[in-house]
């Protein structure tokens, strides 16, 4: 009996996206480059209408807050400054068999057999000797391991490296005149790091070497001496692909580098940036300049950013080449609001966060805006039910950061991070502040007019309090000191809070959200199962869709065209003549067109003149079709994808 095998939802996903042009694999007709993706003509349009709902809630509908479009590369030492260049690395550990690399701390919990090898000979009398072990999982596993070993020896590869041979090793071939042959040899350092020194056999003598330097020859060789150990379990050591022992962890810094200038020289170095928000802090000064911000005010910015991530996976979720929008929002010190105000307003269950208050501290604020961001998305239809939060512990923020909290969207592959939300304090405009000798600091009236006012025991009790606040948070009273002379003369360098968010992961939570089967019966009695993309009508790529119910027929293709050209300067609309009415409902179904028209002989007023100059509107999630007015279209339609 033939079984049907069940596919996957993210293969169909993925499928659908390259099918309707909605994600491109990048250089896909030159087999691809990993961690990057292209956006075809539908991917297109739903990313650009993503970016303009983030665009309009957080800066447009604001009154609060500015955009900013900096460049990628910027000087480098703003990556000094923000300790990128030193810290930022993800932990990495390396397959010795394949060279491939998996950050430590997402490496999958393997179960198995720990195999052991005494090493490997070719039928030729070429071999070597020395102890190897693998995880294998199952014996299907442990034949496509010696497959594997074996096409790995086999491959008529050149050598990478050959002046990295060891000069015994060099020596002795020479000096047997076996030279010639090992230039087709080919480079077997795949199990390098798993031996440490070895014996290589050719003919008669044997040589000793070290693992790296292992060149085997063109053809399939034997493993030796199988021995199964150990069984494991949930352990985090070996390769889940391979089953190799993964190497101890590294520190690898995810930046992407390149020269700017035509030395290329290590002082030419430049980044491209790993994140947009530092543009944010470096122009901070010149924001202010140049408008009439006042804190608490907030700089937006969309754009690319690129991380050289050591194992970008789940399709677009994690790629090298990616999109943030970002909001570094300031907000006064809770000092500040305190000397102003008098008191701070805190968080607490049941607060109410609809609207800013003059007194609101950073706890506030950061809250404020995670209530902010979660009513974005539900706004594009995101709610309650497929989105998660995990507030950072202690022990997982950053040691400037106050508060963490990560929206999580519930993947087809696991719950993860959409967009992080930091209540950062004032560790990057004091870092860009040190490292520039630039002040970024702003003068308050409101702060000094307060200031003027305390007698002096009252400074004297406030530089004391601030102190042993500072003290209890590991921060030094000398630095608090310092901090109380400027607030009490007016100046701060203000706090931050910052939502960040991927617009790559949103659009792909929106597609995943979007993806849906149903089951259909044709006339003939037949099932099938077709897909509709249920994306919210604010964001769908195409909002509206027109078709003339024949294309030969010239009344119904004037009048269906005279509806699309209308539309179409208000919304991203389509026209399309071809295949049945049906085949086309299912065309724009499978592309999440919200609302299809089609214009028939009724819009001739053929039936009667009652319905002339109506036309059917058809719903997509539903199904359902009505008769509108031609002239009420773009009344219903546009407020409903706008
Ligand atoms: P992760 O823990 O998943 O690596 P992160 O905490 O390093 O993410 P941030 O530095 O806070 O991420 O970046 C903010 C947002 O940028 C993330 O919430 C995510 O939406 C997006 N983002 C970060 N890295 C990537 C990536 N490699 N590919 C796609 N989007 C990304």
């Amino acid at each position: 009996m033939s079984q049907t095998k069940e596919i996957p939802l993210m293969e169909k996903i993925v499928s659908l996206c390259k099918r309707k042009g909605f994600i491109f694999q990048s250089s896909e007709i030159y087999g691809g480059i990993n961690g990057f993706w292209d956006y075809g003509p539908l991917g297109a349009e739903l990313k650009r209408n993503l970016r303009t709902t983030w665009w309009n809630a957080m800066m447009r509908e604001r009154e609060d807050v500015v955009p900013l479009d900096a460049t990628i590369i910027m000087h480098p030492a703003v990556w000094k400054a923000s300790g990128h260049v030193d810290t930022f690395s993800d932990m990495m550990r390396e397959c010795p068999f394949t060279k491939k690399r998996v950050r430590a701390d997402h490496v999958e919990p393997q179960n198995g057999i720990i195999i052991q090898f005494t090493g490997a000979r070719s039928p030729s009398g070429w071999a070597f000797e020395g102890q190897f072990s693998m995880l294998m999982k199952s014996n299907e596993h442990i034949e496509s391991f010696r497959k594997r070993v074996r096409s790995l020896f086999s491959e008529n590869r050149s050598p990478s490296v050959p002046n990295r041979k060891s000069s015994i090793f060099k020596a002795e071939h020479e000096a047997e005149g076996n030279w010639k042959a090992r230039s087709e040899l080919i480079h077997a350092q795949i199990l390098a790091p798993t031996l440490q020194s070895f014996t290589v056999k050719v003919g008669d003598v044997s040589y000793e070497a070290k693992a790296s330097e292992i060149w085997g020859k063109a053809e399939e060789i034997e493993l030796l001496g199988e021995e199964k150990c150990d069984v494991v379990k949930d352990s985090k050591d070996f390769h889940p692909e391979t089953g190799a022992p993964l190497s101890t962890p590294k520190p690898f810094n995810l930046m992407f580098h390149s020269f700017a200038g035509a030395t290329a020289t290590e002082s030419d170095k430049v980044y491209l940036r790993p994140e947009t928000a530092q543009a944010i802090f470096v122009q901070f000064k010149n924001v202010v300049d140049s408008t009439r911000v006042k804190v608490p005010f907030g700089i937006g910015q969309i754009g690319k950013a690129f991380r050289n991530e050591v194992t970008p996976r789940n399709f677009t979720f994690r790629s090298r080449e990616f999109e943030q929008m970002e909001l570094e929002f300031f907000i006064p010190p809770d000092e500040a609001v305190r000397l102003i105000h008098s008191n701070v307003a805190a968080w607490s269950e049941g607060a109410d966060l609809s609207v800013p208050q003059p007194n609101w501290g950073w706890e506030m604020w950061h809250r404020y805006w995670v209530a902010q961001r979660t009513a974005y998305y539900a706004g594009i239809g995101l709610g309650a039910d497929v989105l998660d939060y995990h507030w950072q512990k202690m022990d997982e923020l950053a040691h400037y950061a106050r508060a963490c909290v990560d929206i999580l969207f519930k993947f087809p592959f696991g719950t993860e991070e959409l967009e992080g939300i930091a209540a950062r304090g004032d560790f990057d405009l004091t870092q860009h502040q040190k490292r520039s000798g630039k002040p970024l600091e702003v003068f308050d009236e409101e702060l000094r007019a307060a200031a003027v006012k305390l007698t002096d025991e009252q400074r004297r009790d406030f530089i004391a309090e601030v102190q042993e606040d500072w003290n209890d948070r590991n921060k030094s009273r000398e630095d608090a000191a310092i901090f109380c002379e400027r607030l009490l003369k007016g100046f701060y360098v203000p706090h931050v809070i910052e939502p960040s968010a991927g617009l790559d992961r949103l659009a792909l939570a929106v597609l995943t959200l979007a993806y849906t089967e149903i089951e259909k019966t044709d006339a003939k009695g037949n099932k099938e199962t077709l897909t509709i993309m249920r994306f919210h009508p604010r964001i769908a790529p195409k909002k509206v869709a027109v078709f003339p119910l024949l294309k030969n027929k010239p009344e119904l293709v004037a009048k269906a065209r005279g509806i699309y050209e209308t539309l179409k300067k208000h919304m991203a609309a389509d026209y399309d003549e071809g295949g049945s009415i049906g085949k086309r409902y299912a065309r724009q179904d499978e592309a999440g067109t919200p609302f299809c028209i089609t214009v028939d002989f009724d819009t001739l007023g053929e039936k009667g003149p009652e319905l002339a100059d109506t036309v059917t509107l058809r719903h997509r999630d539903d199904g359902t079709q009505e008769r509108v007015q031609i002239g009420e279209l773009l009344g219903r339609l546009l407020p409903l994808v706008s």
